[in-house]
């Protein structure tokens, strides 16, 4: 494959090209239904669908194709041969590089309809032509796409890692504690603060891991490991139902593929065995 998607705010002059479009309606993906495959459209208009978009958003390209975010109306009659799916279930469907701007589309096309008027004054907001930003032309209130930074951690004591289950999970699936990030915490504070509201232990060696935009529906969540350090599990009834160590050979229902829980529980996984401790 080998695509590279390049970003932008400002759509080419001659819109004349074949481009990808990303439309949504109630943030469900237009696509071909080609059972049990689904198919992007590559379309010089969405008028060749016969749908009319209420708002447009320019993305970028993946590689020479424009990339547009569209909003759709709730009303929009489904095109024949076509569906409305949910990107989760999209997920190993569309090409990698065809999901990941999806996941963007779907922020963006969020942000366009939620701010249309200023927060502050209630004026129609006018976009900016360079960046991805409106501005209130009465008061000056910037408003860009808006992320909500998420922390989530893989805490492990030996060949065990901590598994928590929330009452909102799919029945029987545990996952790994996370949690928003609260305004004036570093992220390191604000795992260190989840994992003892939820589970009431101590954790050290906290250890960078990796990130993934999770669009839903505006995280980006960032992955930690860190090690046991000491307490016994209480856990906070509020938010969980049971959490428990499990050993890496013996693990519940996890979350699928697509998520960075999966990812970081996946690696722990596939670590090599510790050897027992060793004498100096
Ligand atoms: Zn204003």
């Amino acid at each position: 494959m080998g695509r590279s998607f390049t970003p932008g705010v400002t759509p080419p002059s001659s819109p004349s090209q074949l481009a990808w479009w990303f439309a949504f309606s109630k943030n469900r993906l237009l696509v071909y239904d080609e059972s049990p495959a689904y198919r992007l459209p590559l379309l010089h208009d969405l008028s060749e669908l016969n749908c009319q978009p209420l708002r447009i958003q320019f993305l970028g390209h993946l590689d020479q194709q424009p990339c547009y975010a569209a909003e759709l109306s709730s009303e929009e009659k489904t095109p024949a041969g076509m569906a409305f799916v949910s990107l989760r279930e999209l997920y190993s469907q569309l090409d990698d590089d065809l999901f990941a701007i999806a996941g963007r589309a779907v922020q963006i096309v969020e942000w366009d309809r939620t701010h249309q008027f200023c927060g502050h004054c209630a004026t129609p907001m006018t976009q900016l032509p360079h960046e991805r930003a409106k501005r209130c032309p009465n008061c000056g209130l910037v408003n860009y796409p808006r992320l909500s930074p998420a922390v989530i951690v893989l805490i492990s004591r030996g060949e065990e890692i901590l598994l928590a289950r929330a009452a909102r999970f799919p029945t029987g699936m545990y996952s790994i504690l996370a949690g928003f990030v609260e305004p004036g915490e570093s992220l390191e504070e604000a795992i260190v603060r989840e994992v003892r509201e939820e589970v009431g232990i101590e954790i050290q060696n906290i250890r960078y891991f990796g990130s993934q935009p999770w669009p839903y529906p505006n995280s980006l969540m960032i992955g930690f490991t860190a090690d046991y350090a000491n307490g016994e599990i209480v856990i906070e009834p509020e938010e969980l139902v049971d959490a428990d160590w499990f050993h890496k050979h013996a693990l519940p229902q996890i979350p699928p593929k697509l998520s960075i829980a999966r990812k970081l529980i996946d690696w722990f996984v596939a670590q090599p065995s510790q050897r027992p401790t060793s004498f100096e």
